[in-house]
């Protein structure tokens, strides 16, 4: 008999969307794209790609969609806001009053 083990299958048993109502999220793959493509530092002038971490509307997608890690968050976060600065990117949706810091 073959003792097979399935080593690096782990267990992943992330359950998302608790909040939020309507349990209608964005079900991806947990990994962070810049991890995987071992991207270290994101520049401003990559619209394409900031693009698929902020909304339509040019908010900032929460890290439970766009699965990216803290760290590689923050860096995009940096980076689109800097993209934003460059008219690259829109601003929020004139909707809400933005205070981000
Ligand atoms: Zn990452």
């Amino acid at each position: 008999m073959s003792d097979e083990r399935y080593r690096g299958n782990r267990d992943e048993e992330e359950y998302e969307g608790g909040d939020e109502r309507g349990g209608r999220y964005v079900r991806r793959a947990r990994v962070c794209q810049f991890c995987v493509e071992k991207i270290k530092a994101v520049d401003y002038k990559q619209v394409d790609l900031l693009r698929k971490y902020v909304t339509e509307r040019g908010k900032i997608r929460p890290r439970r969609q766009t699965g990216a890690c803290a760290k590689h968050q923050r860096i995009v976060n940096e980076a689109v806001k800097r993209a934003r600065h460059m008219a690259l990117l829109p601003y929020e949706g004139g909707n809400e009053a933005v205070a981000t810091r």
